[in-house]
């Protein structure tokens, strides 16, 4: 398979509801509470009659923070492996978290195209908060996204498979 796009990013940033957002399908098991989603699930994406591979990351095994962080670590460099682009999605209504630090330093390492996704700008008012975000040293472009209301999501299809 060519044209693989993984979502990363800490629990509850939004991945699988922003993965279900964009292959507009129910594929990945979205929860109320953090890191649910029990398997890596793939969706296809056609935008524009661009295809690519989507991948929601985010199998969490329970255990100490220790394990968990092991085990985001290991999400996000089997992501690196496989995705020929990344999505690294940020939550804009808590800012930059240890766990948000700690997957920026595993990309920030990886010589692969990141798209920097602040998720949660449910409305305009919040977009001047997506500006912490630069300081996670990923990149300089911040796209503001909703993945609940969608809106932004077009513009992030549009890069996406403009960097295929
Ligand atoms: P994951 O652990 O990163 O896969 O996160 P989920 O997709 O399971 O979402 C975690 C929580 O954030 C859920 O309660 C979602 O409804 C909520 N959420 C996801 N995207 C948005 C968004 O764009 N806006 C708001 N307000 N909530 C969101
Ligand atoms: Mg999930």
């Amino acid at each position: 398979m060519s044209n693989i796009v993984a979502i990363v990013g800490r629990p509850n940033v939004g991945k699988s509801t922003l993965f279900n957002r964009l292959t507009e399908s129910r594929q990945a098991i979205v929860d109320e509470s953090s890191g649910v989603t029990r398997d890596r699930h793939y969706g296809l994406v056609d935008w524009n009659g661009r295809q690519f591979t989507l991948i929601d990351t985010g199998g969490y095994i329970k255990g100490s923070d220790d394990i968990f962080e092991d085990e985001i670590r290991k999400q996000v460099i089997i992501a690196i492996e496989e995705a020929d682009l990344i999505i690294f999605v940020v939550d804009v209504t808590l800012g930059i978290t240890d766990l948000d630090q700690q997957v920026a330093n595993v990309l920030r390492r990886a010589n692969k195209k990141i798209l920097l996704v602040s998720n949660k700008v449910d409305n305009t008012s919040r977009i001047p908060d997506s500006s912490v975000f630069y300081g996670l040293g990923i990149s300089d472009e911040i796209y503001n996204v909703s993945s609940v209301s969608g809106s932004g999501t077009g513009e992030l299809l549009d890069e996406v498979v403009n960097n295929l």
